[in-house]
């Protein structure tokens, strides 16, 4: 029920954590990470973020590109297994998303029949397998997999997704429910609402329905779903903590 997550020059799961606390009035079962230290490393727990926390503690979580999320549940119980981020198949791409996606059912037996095995009950990884399918099978970058998976896609959702291979970047897309950027210097957050990036940064954007974010420390392209570039409006938040 909450998205978080950070590109920049420091350690980026301090800030998640940090934000993910910050968005617990929304309400949630459970909480999760992905980081990228040697690998994609995710983390995630039933539960308070305190668990979350409390079973990172002691990890090496360095890393300076982090996704977060607090589940509500809608498809699949409260448990670890569907607790956001979610992997693909090849373990490289994870992604949080908030919202439902209605033709999972549908999307899910495709990919099955193409040979794809499910870790969780959520339509959250089907979405995420129909990606990484895409991306395979067109040999695209990321960026283009998802705009003609979400051609496809009925439903509402905010999704972050942050690729082992390319970990200067993250990519982000919403319709239906709120995703804010915020914007500072060599950084940039991405979070649910404001809450978690002003005591960071007053510029904002607010991204647009079927609008597709590719963002890194030092800039952030705005396209829309036909692929056409969107002048970001940065407003400025007059907002205190
Ligand atoms: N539909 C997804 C799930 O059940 C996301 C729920 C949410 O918005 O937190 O895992």
């Amino acid at each position: 029920c909450g998205i978080v997550a950070y590109i920049g020059q420091r350690e980026a799961y301090p800030i998640v954590l940090k934000g993910l606390k910050r968005l617990e009035y929304r309400g949630y079962d459970s909480a999760g990470v992905a980081i990228i230290n040697d690998g994609l490393k995710v983390y995630k727990k039933k539960d308070k973020v305190a668990a979350l926390e409390e079973y990172a503690s002691g990890k090496d979580m360095r890393s300076r590109i982090a996704i977060g999320h607090t589940r509500w549940a809608t498809h699949g119980e409260p448990c670890d297994r569907n607790a956001h981020p979610h992997v693909s198949s090849d373990g490289k791409l994870a992604m949080v998303h908030n919202g439902i996606i209605e033709n999972y059912v549908q999307l899910k037996q495709e990919l099955e029949s193409k040979g794809h095995v499910f870790q969780s009950d959520t339509d959250t990884e089907v979405l995420l397998h129909f990606i990484e399918e895409i991306k395979k099978s067109n040999n695209c970058p990321l960026e283009e997999a998802l705009r003609i998976a979400l051609k496809r896609v009925v439903g509402a959702y905010v999704i972050v997704l942050l690729d082992e291979e390319h970990p200067d970047t993250l990519i982000a897309a919403r319709k239906g429910s709120p995703l804010v950027i915020g914007v500072g210097k060599d950084e940039h957050f991405l979070a649910s609402d404001a809450s978690p990036i002003i005591e960071y940064t007053k510029e904002v954007v607010y991204v647009n329905d079927y609008e597709i974010a590719i963002i890194k420390p030092d800039e952030l392209i705005l396209k829309n779903i036909s692929n056409e570039r969107q002048t970001p409006y940065i407003q400025k938040l007059d907002m205190d903590l």
